[in-house]
């Protein structure tokens, strides 16, 4: 049992853990810890593993990846999708203005979200972004309003709750029923003849987006099986179907998980697709860590190593603010230690920050060869690590940098103290 994750464009070279062709430790003295470092090559061959998938050997395309960017939204990093071609899936209008001043283009921008408000629906409607996914009818309601406002129709999605178990952490499963997310499967039908009377909003497509981290196909071939059953049956009652929107949700690997490849898993779907005579629809992807996990890692410089009676602690400069995962889902990342120092004694640690919580974990009962000073890596935190941190305990957020060969660019300077307070102000004496 591996208790690493199987990494690309990371690896150890002369007893020392790089990002492509430079050194982490080069990183670290360079633009100090915490820092989010991405390699360019691994974001790269993640998104062409789809698109290997995505387009036919006559060059045709029978699918579109669209990034779902809640996962990691530096601007560096859309960029290099927005480049390949990548679409994206967007929750708010902050990730739309994130696409927008990245390249992206709105007409590869889908809308998903159960709590869109007024104000992104004008912002996306006059973007113009490809499809709204709408999650009730009191949303698709308000959305033809908007639209009928501005004078504008807006295309329109809806999101199917398949009820079926992705086999995830409960957490990050939305596809099972008593489940916030999505229209129940019985009521998909009523729903699209709802939206057919409005006149501001016009039906393209369906979607569904049952979970993360799922590390099997059954769950999505159940979830694709029932969709294409409500298209059929759709389109027996006149209302027609153009696109299929099958979500995201591809795990990855942290430690022992096998989840399917991309290409395979890709092609799975759209072969099945294809096999069931549903060949004409265009075709949506929506992941997210599948694509960014493992391309990022948190560097991170021990502080000090402080013996307990029942444990050792390791505490570092990062912390729950800057990886919020361990602390929210008990997830698990591996830790290595930059450097192989083979002179010092294996202990087992508990990985922690400096932050006044319990819950301040990173990674527990860890052996380490480390001594003050040096770093560790904190593994596949490319997805859901610098976007879900906060300023807890008035922490400016890590730097992010990006690899690329022999080049490190900083993508994102860490954030200033004065600046975390920069918009409060005291009562007027
Ligand atoms: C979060 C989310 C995704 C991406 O999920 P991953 O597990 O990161 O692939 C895709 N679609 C929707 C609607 C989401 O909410």
């Amino acid at each position: 049992m591996s208790l690493f994750p199987k990494l690309n464009g990371f690896f150890i070279r002369h007893d020392l853990w790089h990002a492509e062709e430079v050194s982490l430790a080069t990183i670290a003295e360079q633009f100090g810890t915490p820092t989010y470092v991405y390699s360019k090559k691994a974001l790269t061959d993640a998104f062409n593993a789809y698109e290997t998938a995505c387009i036919r050997t006559d060059g045709s395309r029978r699918a579109r990846v669209h990034y779902a960017m809640k996962a990691n939204s530096n601007l560096a990093i859309l960029n290099v999708f927005a480049k390949l071609g990548s679409g994206f899936d967007i929750v708010s209008a902050g990730e739309l203005a994130r696409v927008l001043a990245a390249g992206g283009s709105a007409d590869k921008i889908v809308f998903s979200g159960v709590g869109k408000s007024k104000v992104e629906m004008i912002a996306a409607l006059q973007a113009g972004v490809k499809c709204f996914n709408l999650e009730s009818i009191p949303e698709l309601t308000r959305l033809n309003e908007v639209a009928g406002s501005l004078g504008i129709k807006a295309r329109i999605s809806i999101r199917v709750n398949p009820d079926v178990d992705p086999k995830t952490h409960p957490y990050i499963s939305t596809g099972l029923k008593g489940n916030k997310f999505g229209i129940a499967y019985d009521d998909v039908i009523a729903t699209y003849q709802a939206a057919s009377t409005m006149p501001f909003c016009e039906i393209v497509g369906i979607d569904c987006h049952i979970g993360s981290q799922i590390t099997e196909i059954s769950p999505y071939m159940d979830a694709l099986d029932r969709v294409l059953h409500l298209i059929s049956t759709l389109d027996a009652a006149g209302i027609k179907i153009r696109h299929l929107d099958i979500g995201g949700g591809l795990g990855i690997s942290y430690t022992n998980e096998t989840p399917p490849a991309i290409t395979e898993f890709a092609n799975t779907l759209l072969d099945h697709i294809e096999e069931k005579g549903f060949g004409h629809l265009e075709v949506l992807f929506e992941p997210g860590r599948s694509l960014v996990g493992n391309a990022g890692l948190l560097l991170t410089t021990i502080e000090y190593l402080k013996p307990g009676e029942t444990k050792n602690f390791c505490i570092v400069d990062a912390a729950m603010n800057d990886l919020m995962r361990p602390a929210m889902y008990e997830a698990y990342h591996a830790i290595v230690a930059v450097k192989n120092k083979s002179s010092v004694p294996e202990v087992m640690y508990d990985i922690v920050g400096p932050i006044c919580e319990s819950g301040d974990w990173l990674g527990r009962d860890r052996s380490l060869k480390v001594e003050p000073g040096e770093h560790l890596a904190i593994l596949s935190a490319g997805a859901y690590g610098f976007t879900m941190s906060s300023n807890y305990n008035t922490r400016g957020r890590a730097a992010e940098v990006m690899v690329d060969g022999s080049k490190v660019h900083l993508i994102r300077e860490r954030e200033t103290i004065q600046s975390l307070f920069a918009n409060e102000k005291v009562l007027p004496a």
